[in-house]
């Protein structure tokens, strides 16, 4: 059951005086009886405000998360030794033994840890104290300590860029005196309410109040911006309860480790969500900020800019224009990730059998074979697996998939093997650990997989589930709108059309297009050449969109009322390209959102969206800047080209694997567009191409189509 009524998140110290204010202890409240945060000076007053909101809880028959952002276990092997229980919860009891901890924040921590790391080999592995303290077995510096044995982090704290060691008790970032503390008090907390209260993730969280820990600086990207608090901690408590309050705790309460590290390590709760939560909070830290209003300045010199400048200079500008949003993996498809996503679980989770055969113990094998081993009873399958133990020098019946049995290592192939039932029989050489796969040989717990900004594929959506990530962070689609413009245009090809009327036919070659790319396509319909009429038409698209396309009227023409209209109110520069087929694009903001002004011709209109379309929009939506993969191919074709500017032919391979190109390039001709299954990139100087020679080919599908 993961659904609270109330949550609270606590900002524990281990200060020993009183003290208000920055540094001391904070409680943010949300859900039910909300409020503004709430600063006690000490951390008996802080015990009795929790345990009077317990009270309040279980008396109104609800259920409260409260979530300290001190640290519920130790790194492993730590319990175990101090304790005899690998268990958190036996240390917080070892500890509520002995922990000293008055009304007025007096205590005895640091000699604690000094008699903890009595029971731990060398020197350590708490370290940290003032100078004052005279504790021999409490190294004042880290550095001091040596062969304790432990890990500096638990595997949660290596989730969490920042998170300070739990054996450090002084000075900045001392979680673990605050732990040592903070877990003596918890104990108590338990011993008084019994089964009304749980700890996750060490136990079910099905009674009413439930302890968690968690790091505060989860949200540090909320806590920044936000106004109005009287300090950091304040905004922490109440931002991080806030999203608590708001967010999918279902999926951040799966348990996302191996039974064995939530026991005896803990987890911090949010780790690995840290853009969950930020996306429950709705901070206007999400979305990014809008592109700067000179962003598509260019010095308008004389000469035509090449194209390699403008894309320079596109990708030096534009910036990821989403938010993010959480949603389930296998809905992730073709989405960007707003995260680096951390395996939960490793693949395989426990050593397996590759084949189906007979699993055995290689150490049991002896001489060079044919090998007989007696078969036992059962047999280990995929998701049945077998308990017992195998003694060595026997065998058992395994199929693909199962977990190997404890005594087994080495599997044959059926195909090797002659059987009665009762024994199984085959020859040498048999190789130690054949046939099986290592736990977590493919990817291991907690290993980052997959980087943020991943377009994911399908194989990515099966990879993310084997590894137990069930939901992700993404960003939004980024809403593209396109708009065509021109006295000429019609926008249904059923209509019937005049002489002097073309049916439009860019506006469903690119929304297409923007579909394709994994983009929200947003139709903005046609305007004709009249600015009224298309300002109407950039209004309601900067209402609904991230970016505009728009097609025809952006030259500098008597009838280019799209670049008078943004040049008179939408800071327009015109980017004299030097690229054919193209002529130049105009980029403008409007109303702060950004305008690509395209060609009207349909073959120009193509190519500047693939050039310049793909790799900005990827930008903008969260992918990074993408380039084509483009292949060097013999030409088919003669050609001679001038010099200073760059030109994309219509082309395709023909059957001996060489590239075609259209055969006629003129702009108009949507049938070449239609023909053609890439672009052959010209470089920008003169050429003279002759059949057999190398020239770059850009298939379609670099660009992502
Ligand atoms: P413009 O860029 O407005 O000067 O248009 C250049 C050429 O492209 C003209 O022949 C237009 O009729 C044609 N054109 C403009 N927009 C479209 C469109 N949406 N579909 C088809 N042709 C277009
Ligand atoms: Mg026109």
């Amino acid at each position: 059951m993961t659904r609270f009524d109330r949550v609270l998140v606590v900002d524990w110290s281990a200060n020993s005086t009183p003290k208000r204010g920055a540094d001391s202890i904070w409680i943010g409240s949300a859900g039910a009886q909300a409020g503004p945060p709430v600063n006690v000076a000490t951390r008996t007053e802080a015990m009795a405000q929790l345990r009077a909101a317990i009270r309040a809880t279980l008396g109104a028959g609800q259920r409260l998360l409260i979530s300290f952002d001190i640290g519920f276990g130790f790194p492993a092997g730590f319990a175990q030794r101090l304790t005899g229980r690998a268990e958190a919860l036996a240390v917080w009891d070892w500890l509520a033994a002995r922990i000293e901890d008055d009304a007025k924040n007096r205590n005895n921590r640091f000699a604690v840890a000094a008699e903890i790391n009595r029971h731990f080999p060398g020197l350590g592995p708490f370290w940290g104290r003032p100078d004052a303290l005279d504790l021999p077995d409490l190294p004042a510096k880290g550095r001091a300590r040596e062969g304790h044995g432990l890990a500096e982090l638990r595997q949660t704290e290596t989730l969490c860029a920042g998170a300070h060691p739990m054996w450090k008790l002084y000075t900045t970032g001392s979680v673990g005196s605050q732990s040592l503390l903070g877990q003596a008090h918890l104990a108590r907390l338990r011993a008084e309410f019994g089964a009304d209260l749980a700890v996750w993730p060490m136990q079910d969280t099905d009674a009413p109040v439930v302890l968690a820990e968690t790091y505060l600086t989860l949200i540090d990207r909320a806590v920044k911006l936000a106004e109005g608090y009287a300090c950091k901690d304040a905004a922490q408590v109440d931002l991080l309860a806030r999203a608590f309050a708001r967010a999918d705790l279902a999926a951040l309460m799966e348990p996302p480790a191996p039974r064995d590290v939530l026991q005896e390590e803990g987890w911090i709760l949010g780790a690995g969500y840290a853009e969950a939560l930020l996306q429950a909070l709705d901070a206007p830290a999400l979305t990014p900020p809008r592109l700067r209003n000179d962003c598509f300045a260019m010095p308008q010199g004389v000469d035509w800019i090449p194209v390699e400048t403008a894309l320079t200079r596109l990708r030096d500008t534009l910036s990821r224009l989403t938010a993010t949003e959480q949603i389930a993996t296998r809905e992730a498809g073709g989405r960007v990730l707003a995260e680096d996503l951390a395996a939960r679980r490793s693949n395989p989770p426990a050593p397996n059998s590759a084949v189906d055969g007979y699993g055995f113990a290689h150490a049991g094998l002896s001489g060079d074979g044919p090998y007989t081993l007696p078969l036992v009873a059962g047999r280990a399958a995929a998701g049945q697996p077998h308990d017992a133990l195998l003694p060595q020098g026997h065998a058992i019946r395994i199929l693909t998939g199962a977990i190997l049995p404890e005594g087994v290592d080495t599997v044959v192939l059926e195909e090797d093997c002659a059987t009665d039932g009762a024994r199984v029989v085959f020859d040498g050489p048999v190789k130690p650990r054949m046939n099986t796969r290592r736990a977590g040989e493919d990817v291991a717990a907690g290993a980052v997989f997959l980087p943020r900004g991943r377009v994911l594929t399908p194989p990515d959506l099966a990879l993310a589930s084997a590894l137990g990530v069930g939901q992700v962070a993404v960003y939004h689609r980024l809403r593209v709108g396109v708009l065509s413009t021109g006295d000429e245009l019609l926008s249904d090809p059923s209509q019937p059309a005049a002489a002097h009327q073309i049916h439009d036919a860019n506006r469903p070659m690119l929304l297409e297009v923007l579909r394709r790319w994994g983009h929200a396509p947003v139709d903005l319909g046609h305007a004709p050449d009249d600015a009224g009429l298309i300002r109407a038409r950039l209004d309601q698209g900067a209402e609904c969109c991230d970016v505009i396309f728009t097609s025809g009227g952006a030259s500098a023409g008597d009838e280019d009322h799209v670049s008078r209209l943004l040049r008179a109110e939408g800071s327009l520069s015109s980017w004299r390209i030097a690229l054919k087929p193209g002529r130049p694009l105009a980029l403008a903001l409007w109303r702060g959102v950004p305008v690509l002004g395209l060609p009207g011709n349909p073959v120009a209109a193509f190519v500047c969206t693939l050039i310049f379309g793909y790799p900005a929009l990827s930008q903008m939506a969260g992918s990074g800047w993408r380039s084509p993969a483009g292949v060097e191919l013999p030409a088919s074709f003669t050609k001679s080209k001038k010099a200073g500017r760059r030109e994309y032919l219509r082309a395709r391979l023909n059957a001996g694997g060489a590239v075609e190109v259209f055969a006629s390039e003129g702009s108009g001709r949507i049938s070449g567009l239609s023909w053609a299954e890439g672009l052959v990139e010209l470089p920008d100087d003169a050429l003279q191409i002759t059949p057999g020679m190398p020239v770059r080919y850009l298939p379609f599908s670099s660009f992502g189509l």
